[in-house]
């Protein structure tokens, strides 16, 4: 391939799907690419990585596979409502800052219920908060709660966070879906079970990132409740999210979860964000804003700073969670990652 620059060909840790496709997945569908095959779905691609979803929960759940994370999640949350419920969320939720009003609009108007928090979660107490606020005929009913795992701000919900919420779900009548854009970093960063960290605590419809774990695109919606996913085909056919040709949205889905490398690829990002963590540490006017939990780093530094690093050629976001955002991904090579640190180091003793 010619005409594209080199220099823009380096690794940048601004956002984990900067990265490329990993190799299980391309092969998965390099295979799926030999021959023609079913279309809509109704191919063997397809379900083969239902089944490897069944397998890797440990339950016999309905399994769809749709083009992104803001149609997953807002076909989910229309799934859970009627226009006239309410869905609890946190403020910096990807549903609320990021999907430009497409859970209300595919919900014909469900209204998002919006806590504020200091670190992108939703604790039991914000929910149930919202849950009993009003009860009159003129506020939304509440009907579901979306938390993302792992959070936008990088935290994970331990089991124990995870289950006092689901109770208070249960007490309040609210579905619980979980926003898994970055579900692998999560089972990951706290070697859990999947099944351990969704309908075994509570979790009813589960939206499982894959573009960010190594797939070039493709999220899949799990309902851990069967009963929910009534009409879902025809929900996704109509947003636009029936791939006529599925068995390339599927085919990487058998590649990943088969191989193991939806975990290996988790775990590799998130300890390249340990690894930056700890160098951070030791330079001065530098430090996290956020305790590293999954595969994001929030650093706090000077303006300065920032810049000197941007005038060196790196790319970084400060719009969310008010610091500088780092996250790393499947294929982040540490030597790439320890040169930014210099990188860090000497901008700021420069500054000093
Ligand atoms: C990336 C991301 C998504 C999915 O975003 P799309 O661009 O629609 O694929 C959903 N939730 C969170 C928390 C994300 O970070």
């Amino acid at each position: 391939m010619t005409g594209i620059d080199r220099e823009e060909l380096r690794q940048q840790f601004a956002s984990d799907n900067y990265a490329g496709i990993c190799p299980e997945a391309w092969q998965a569908a390099e295979a799926a690419n030999r021959g023609h095959s079913t279309a809509y779905g109704d191919d063997p691609w397809t379900g083969r990585a239902a089944d490897a979803f069944r397998t890797l929960f440990e339950t016999d759940c309905e399994v769809y596979f749709v083009f992104n994370g803001t149609a997953a999640n807002s076909l989910a949350l229309a799934s859970l409502c009627q226009s006239y419920h309410g869905v609890i969320c946190c403020d910096q939720s990807h549903v609320e800052t990021d999907e430009c009003g497409a859970p209300e609009f595919f919900s014909n108007g469900s209204k998002l219920l919006v806590a504020s928090s200091a670190n992108g979660k939703l604790t039991p107490d914000a929910v149930r908060e919202l849950a009993t606020k009003r009860q009159d005929i003129h506020y939304p009913k509440p009907r579901a709660v979306t938390i993302t795992q792992s959070t936008e701000t990088g935290r994970v919900y331990s089991l124990d966070e995870l289950r006092a919420i689901s109770a208070v779900c249960k007490t309040h009548g609210l579905w619980l879906h979980m926003d898994g854009a970055r579900f692998a970093n999560a089972c990951a960063s706290l070697g859990c079970p999947p099944a351990e960290l969704t309908w075994k605590s509570g979790v009813d419809v589960l939206c499982f990132g894959g573009t960010k774990n190594g797939m070039a695109v493709g999220e899949a919606v799990l309902f851990f409740d069967r009963t929910l996913a009534a009409d879902f085909d025809y929900r996704c056919k109509q947003a636009g999210q029936l791939a006529s040709k599925m068995r390339f949205l599927s085919a990487p889905w058998v590649g990943m979860l088969e191989s193991g490398a939806w975990l290996r690829n988790a775990r590799h990002a998130n300890e390249c964000a340990r690894r930056f963590a700890a160098q951070i540490a030791e330079i001065p006017g530098v430090r996290l804003a956020q305790p590293v939990e999954a595969n994001a780093v929030f650093v706090s530094a000077s303006e300065e700073i920032l810049q000197q690093l941007r005038r060196r050629g790196w790319r970084f976001y400060t719009f969310i969670g008010g610091a500088a955002r780092f996250m790393f991904a499947w294929d982040t090579d540490p030597l790439r990652l320890d040169a930014f640190c210099r990188d860090l180091k000497e901008c700021a003793l420069q500054v000093q």
